[in-house]
């Protein structure tokens, strides 16, 4: 395990069944977000550190695929017994790196153990296909195999889950993997990785690289890599997607979002503002699910709009660690003040700016990143509070006049990632989910997240590649499809 270097932590990488000291010249500082302190330094590795994880995962690789299917998911049995053992602890230490609150923390640590469960249904789920007879003495039967060494880069929102949406599906399929955190939420996936050294997982399967771009640059160029799983911001998602498919890759790249969140006059909003406001503010409105755009349709706008005022306003804001508290920080002072140039620019653009969360300030954690809950109304899809991801807690609302414009509204965004309806028309719901452009789509549910056994993963500037996260598509991207057809004299 990495030492403590005078009071902060100094991470290393993870190769070869070791923690090895980076190739790194410059480090990031990791913050505790609440307290606005430093808490640990990220290596930004090179591409020297890349090549060494790649050797040493292309060495582990030929007896890994050469375990029995069975006996590789017996890792990840042990690996949940070991993440159900620290679950606290795994959920403390995303609350401490992260900022949210201990209640979404273990939440997101659930999520992340469902992947490795439904991993461990390997056995099942590589079955391939066969049929007898194809022609006169001829059979044909189907295997999947794994591909060789694959990587994945994560995003800072989610540290025990996104890394589970890919690691398990490709170690179980046969494949070994580097990892490469998002450099401001290390902390997290070193634990992560250490429990899966306890789970008598063989060196070299799953290696691990600190860093930032250097590093993710590295993995899309470099040859001994035959796969790319991605998670980030739109800009970085495309980049990574075009720059591993040009060297010949197989990639998945998830990127940004822009989520509306459709209420009809028929909604059921006694019950339903509740999920509508958690939608918004969850997180502190960093999740690629997040509610983002309110959009009332016709006469169901004051009601909705005073209620998320009254949602916003009863929420408590503070250090995600104390059990009283709903709302944390954000990640960074430098995200906080993102986040407020935005409400600035909402006023500044004409937005009514009904909830202001630019003072909020938190006595017992002066030093945090605290942005409040914020609601604007009478938000047009031109305005940059409009149209860009915040990903801060804001909430816009934009009225619309009719479903088919609310609609409209969505689809006009170059992001689609997920997007909810509150109504109780059966009709209405299946014309939402039948048009929408987002490829989640909750009804009565304000954060629509697929489950570990389906798909995950937006469409038009929020996805790039074709087969999503987790679920059966995992184990396709994770596979290729040998077809042997077979004649015995
Ligand atoms: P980010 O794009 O800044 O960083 C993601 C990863 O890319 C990190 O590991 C980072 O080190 C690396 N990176 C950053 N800039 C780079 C560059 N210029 N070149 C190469 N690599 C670079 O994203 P983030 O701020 O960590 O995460 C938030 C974003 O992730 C939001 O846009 C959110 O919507 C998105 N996200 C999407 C999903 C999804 O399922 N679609 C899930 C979670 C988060």
């Amino acid at each position: 395990m990495p030492q403590v270097s005078s009071d902060v932590l100094v991470l290393d990488n993870f190769i070869g069944g070791r923690w090895v000291k980076a190739h790194a010249t410059e480090y990031f500082d990791v913050h505790n977000p609440a307290a606005g302190e430093v808490i640990g330094r990220t290596p930004l590795s090179t591409a020297a550190d890349v090549d060494a994880a790649v050797a040493s995962a292309t060495n582990a690789f030929p007896a890994w695929r050469d375990t029995p299917v069975n006996a590789r998911a017996q890792v990840l049995y042990r690996l949940k017994a070991l993440m159900e053992r620290d679950f606290e602890e795994l959920a403390r230490t995303v609350t401490t790196e992260h900022g949210k609150t201990l209640y979404e923390a273990r939440g997101s640590v659930r999520r992340g153990i469902e992947c490795v469960e439904v991993a461990c249904g390997a056995p099942s789920l590589m079955q391939g296909l066969g049929l007898e007879d194809i022609a006169t003495g001829i059979d044909c039967h189907v295997v999947r195999q794994p591909i060789g060494v694959c990587a994945a880069i994560a995003p800072f929102n989610f540290p025990a889950m996104v890394p589970l949406w890919f690691l398990p599906f490709a170690i179980v399929t046969g494949n070994t993997f580097v990892l490469k955190p998002s450099e401001q939420v290390p902390l997290t996936q070193r634990k992560m990785v250490d429990l899966l050294q306890r789970s008598d997982l063989p060196p070299g399967v799953v290696n691990l690289v600190n860093g930032g771009r250097e590093v993710v640059d590295a993995i899309c160029d470099h040859p001994g890599i035959r796969a790319v799983s991605f998670v980030g911001s739109t800009a970085v998602a495309r980049h990574v997607y075009q720059r591993a498919t040009h060297a010949g890759k197989r990639a998945q790249a998830l990127g940004g979002a822009k989520n509306f969140v459709v209420v009809m006059p028929d909604a059921d909003l006694d019950r339903s503002i509740g999920v509508i406001s958690e939608s918004f503010y969850g997180c502190a409105g960093e999740r690629c699910l997040a509610g983002s755009m309110l959009v009332p349709v016709g006469d169901v706008h004051r009601e909705t709009r005073d209620r998320m005022v009254a949602a916003a306003q009863s929420l408590k804001v503070g250090d995600g660690m104390q059990p009283d508290v709903t709302m944390g920080p954000v990640i960074s002072a430098r995200h906080r003040e993102r986040v407020v140039g935005y409400i600035e620019r909402g006023v500044a653009e004409g937005a009514k700016l009904l909830v202001d969360g630019r003072r909020t300030r938190v006595a017992d954690r002066p030093n945090g990143y605290f942005v409040g809950p914020t609601v604007f109304d009478e938000v047009s899809p031109r305005m940059a509070i409009g149209h860009d991801e915040i990903f801060g807690p804001v909430a816009a609302i934009a009225p619309a006049k009719t479903l088919e414009d609310a609609i409209a509204m969505m689809r006009s965004h170059p992001n689609a990632n997920a997007t909810s309806i509150f109504t109780s028309s059966g009709k209405a719901a299946r014309e939402f989910a039948k048009h929408a452009s987002a490829s989640m789509v909750g009804v009565n549910i304000g954060v629509a997240a697929p489950m570990a056994y389906f798909p995950f993963g937006g469409a038009k500037d929020s996805f790039f590649g074709d087969l999503k996260a987790h679920g059966r598509d995992g184990i396709e991207f994770y596979t290729d499809k040998k077809v042997t057809i077979s004649r015995w004299f």
